[in-house]
């Protein structure tokens, strides 16, 4: 797997979008290529906003109702015991991206000594391709 330098790329969320488990009509749900846990998922908007003031009524309504269905989908497929949800502003607070997302982070007993959300500390993914097929398959059921 190649390391993605934002330089060379572009916006993650608004050019790359590698692994979208689910597209919504303002937004969608996207596997994370550099997951802190197994089945980390993030809910953008497709607008490249910086901050969650910058989203219409549309937009808030679904991200939340995205958040939601990943839960669900996430408790379905991989029974975690609980979850980290969380959005990460500004460079100073930890976000790798400027462009709004959500992190929807399962978390089990016993994982790892507590995995802040804040910390770049990541977990080297296991089966990624595996899990993508996977929850896109759960998220294509719930419809
Ligand atoms: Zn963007």
């Amino acid at each position: 797997m190649e390391y993605i330098t934002r330089e060379e790329e572009g916006c993650l969320f608004c050019e790359k979008r590698d692994y979208v488990v689910h597209s919504g009509r303002h937004a969608y749900v996207m596997l994370n290529a550099f997951p802190y846990n197994h089945g980390h998922l993030m809910v953008a908007p497709y607008r490249h906003v910086h901050d969650l003031e910058e989203l219409n009524d549309d937009e808030s309504g679904e991200i939340i109702d995205l958040v939601k269905l990943s839960q669900d989908v996430l408790k379905r497929l991989l029974k975690p015991d609980g979850f980290n949800i969380g959005i990460n502003i500004g460079k100073v607070a930890g976000a790798g991206e400027e462009h709004l997302h959500i992190h929807v982070v399962p978390r089990w007993e016993g994982d790892t000594n507590f995995m802040p959300i804040l910390a770049e500390v990541r977990v080297i993914p296991e089966h990624l391709e595996s899990t993508y097929e996977k929850l896109t398959e759960a998220f294509r059921d719930k419809l």
